[in-house]
């Protein structure tokens, strides 16, 4: 299988280093970004380009995973600089009219909007355009295979390219180091169920490389997506376990950050990368997220 050339942008991301990348590939016109990032890095990432002898005006082609900030936020400069930026039917409305997700971001980060995400701009309408469930986005000799995944979010896609598909979130964080991977389990549309399903479909495709979002490009496909599988299981019967036992959503917050740490000392991660962890997603995050879940779907 063709090995396609991809650049890991590294946006330095609150100046941490391999919390959030933006992938970029050339074409021969230009090249493609997947994720912009959040508005927030826009400076490292004309910096990242300028390095490789770019601008924002090189980039023509930006396609989102899903519209959360960390993966979104910048595409609307992008647009501005002149980019088309391909995103899931269900994620295009807030690219073009950004006031909703801010509002329910908002809530979520409260005060630290500004610093954690900058200004997110709208993309222009024309700016956007919306892809379909295994459409192909051919760009040059570039062809990209759209595949909805949702369970992180409803708006979600992985993109399948050759032998490299980029999973956004539904893959889960992986942070070079110790092999350990965590599930950001956002609310307000988390599904584990869905989740499941997706992490199904992707194990039936073929391809020799992963790479999420948060971050980096993975060889190890196979152990990743069942370690991925492994740990949904287990967050749902820690989280029954949890119900069952009426705790209030406080003990619930921190029994899931005591749960957390737990894990990531067993598997020998350094208090640094543990921390770029909580950064690229908070414990705090997942929390509401599995409550929410839980309220909607399961009690
Ligand atoms: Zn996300």
């Amino acid at each position: 299988m063709a090995k396609t050339q991809v650049r890991t942008l590294d946006l330095n991301f609150r100046g941490r280093p391999e919390a959030i990348a933006s992938y970029l590939l050339e074409h021969s016109s230009g090249a493609v970004l997947v994720e912009s990032g959040p508005a927030s890095t826009l400076e490292s990432l004309k910096s990242r380009l300028s390095e490789l002898g770019m601008t924002l005006k090189d980039v023509t082609h930006v396609l989102v995973t899903h519209i959360h900030l960390d993966h979104s936020g910048a595409a609307g400069w992008l647009a501005q600089a002149g980019a088309q930026v391909f995103v899931h039917p269900v994620g295009a409305p807030h690219l073009i009219n950004p006031e909703k997700l801010l509002a329910s971001a908002g809530r979520i980060y409260g005060d630290m909007m500004a610093e954690l995400w900058g200004e997110t701009i709208p993309v222009p309408a024309e700016k956007v355009t919306v892809v379909q469930d295994t459409e192909e986005i051919v760009i040059g000799s570039l062809r990209f295979v759209a595949l909805d995944t949702p369970g992180h979010a409803e708006h979600h896609y992985a993109y399948l390219l050759d032998d490299i598909c980029f999973t956004g979130d539904i893959g889960g964080v992986r942070i070079p180091g110790p092999p350990f991977i965590r599930l950001p389990m956002p609310p307000p549309e988390l599904h584990l169920e869905k989740w499941r399903r997706s992490l199904q479909r992707l194990r039936m495709l073929s391809f020799d490389r992963i790479a999420p979002t948060h971050f980096g490009i993975f060889t190890d496909v196979g152990w990743h997506l069942e370690t991925a599988e492994k740990l949904l299981d287990a967050v749902e019967s820690w989280l029954i376990n949890r119900m069952v036992n009426a705790v209030t959503d406080e003990t619930f917050r921190d029994e899931l950050l005591a749960w957390y740490r737990q894990q990531a000392a067993a598997s020998g991660l350094p208090d640094s990368v543990i921390n770029t962890f909580e950064v690229a997603n908070p414990s705090g995050m997942s929390a509401d997220g599995l409550l929410r879940y839980w309220r909607k779907y399961r009690e």
